[in-house]
């Protein structure tokens, strides 16, 4: 598993958090942070299916920072559009 995060693709900041929030339901949501002009990646939902929050925890996460790390021009090319899903 990896936790490198690619630069920031709006600022170009490389200070990013991955930070989790959770709603007032008992969801917990993962993602990734630019700290320098605030952009937010793909917000990632930690499942509670199986028991084992750990698990979901670092699944969640993981999630979020590939999401960010597809938006990154550095990437690829293809992230035109066509995310939708
Ligand atoms: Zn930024």
């Amino acid at each position: 598993m990896t936790d490198e995060l690619k630069p920031c693709p709006f600022c170009g900041g490389e200070i990013l958090e991955a930070r989790q929030y959770k709603s007032p339901h008992f969801s917990v949501w993962w993602f990734v942070e630019c700290r320098s002009c605030r952009a937010k990646g793909t917000e990632c939902i930690r499942t509670d299916l199986r028991p084992s929050p750990k698990v979901e925890d670092d699944e969640a996460r993981s999630r979020a920072i590939k999401a960010w790390n597809r938006r990154s021009p550095q990437s690829n090319n293809d992230t035109q559009k066509g995310s939708a899903s």
